[in-house]
């Protein structure tokens, strides 16, 4: 079982009440198949500038991220974002976007790349995505993410996209700016109402919230006392939820569930250092510890009633 992505291999600079990081490695892309590849192998389809040297390439090299659909164009640069962060983390502010080599990206998949299992259109622009999927021979599970910057931009191409989808991942204040609902579960059933079966929301340090059909499932952040920075932790969760999906075959309720943990988990180790620091250091021992020590965090007993 692998799964392939398309999204954003970037640059980003980054500015948090802790600190800041000057065009370190970034992008949708890259987070999720760092987390990905913990469970299964990755197929990368992105682009890069000649500015991506083999020095920062080497942050794919020794997982299970195939990076032959990663293309690398002379003469051109990377995507490159620049954004920063107040004391309320949830909120991520966009100073400056350049999508560079991504502006005219037509990747063609190659016949292994088409018969992908599954397939994450990871945050880039709604064409893209639909590009990619078009060239799939109908894989057994495709999901999407976004951002604002599309909502405001290709509005009617990412309509399009969520129809086309299982399963969408967004954020919360995208949900409400998507629908135009301030109620996070009606804003919700809006997007769902355009196709996809599955709605993951992504709420920060609030959790995730997953809506299917009538059923619903919901979990905090895992607490930490160290958070320096936020970027990269929808994706990373998108990665471990996805890549945790892919190994098992089975999308049953109780595998969803594990999913969404899994992602937690990996989403909370991103935070703690700056870019992929921190994804760069953990092992799945690691990850397998803090699915323990998340499981005790949210387990509770039925309780007993009592007669009055
Ligand atoms: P998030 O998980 O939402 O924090 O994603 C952060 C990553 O998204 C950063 O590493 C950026 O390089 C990347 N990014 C920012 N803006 C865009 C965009 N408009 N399209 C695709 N990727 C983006």
């Amino acid at each position: 079982m692998s799964i392939l992505v398309v999204g954003t291999v970037a640059f980003d600079s980054i500015q948090t009440p802790f600190g800041k990081a000057e065009r370190c490695i970034g992008g949708s892309a890259t987070y999720f198949s760092l987390a990905a590849s913990f469970f299964t192998a990755v197929d990368l389809i992105a682009v890069v500038g000649e500015d991506f040297t083999e020095e920062e390439m080497a942050v794919f090299r020794g997982r299970r991220i195939d990076t032959r659909g990663l293309q690398r164009v002379s003469g051109a640069r990377t995507f490159y974002w620049s954004g920063e962060y107040g004391y309320d983390l949830n909120v991520a502010r966009t100073r400056d976007t350049q999508l560079n080599v991504f502006a005219d990206f037509r990747p063609q998949l190659d016949p292994a790349q088409r018969n992908t299992d599954v397939l994450f259109l990871a945050n880039i622009h709604p064409e893209l995505q639909m590009d990619v999927l078009h060239q799939t021979k109908r894989p057994r599970l495709v999901a999407l993410d976004t951002m604002n910057l599309w909502i405001d931009t290709r509005r009617a191409a990412l309509e399009k996209a969520f129809s086309e989808v299982d399963l969408v991942v967004i954020n919360e204040a995208e949900t409400r700016q998507f629908s135009g609902e301030a109620n996070l579960v009606r804003a919700a059933r809006a997007i769902l109402a355009l196709g996809p079966k599955t709605l993951v929301v992504k709420r920060g340090e609030y959790g995730v919230l997953m809506i299917t059909g009538e059923a619903a499932f919901a979990v905090p952040a895992y607490p930490l006392e160290n958070v320096f920075d936020p970027t990269g932790a929808g994706d990373t969760f998108a990665g471990g939820f996805l890549g945790y999906l892919t190994s098992r075959n089975d999308h049953s309720e109780s595998e969803l569930r594990r999913a969404i943990i899994f992602g937690s988990v990996l989403a909370s180790f991103a935070v703690e250092k700056f870019s992929v620091d921190r994804l760069r250091e953990i092992t799945i021992a690691d990850i397998h510890e803090r699915y323990r020590a998340f499981r005790r965090l949210t387990h509770f007993e039925d309780f007993e009633a009592i007669d009055s």
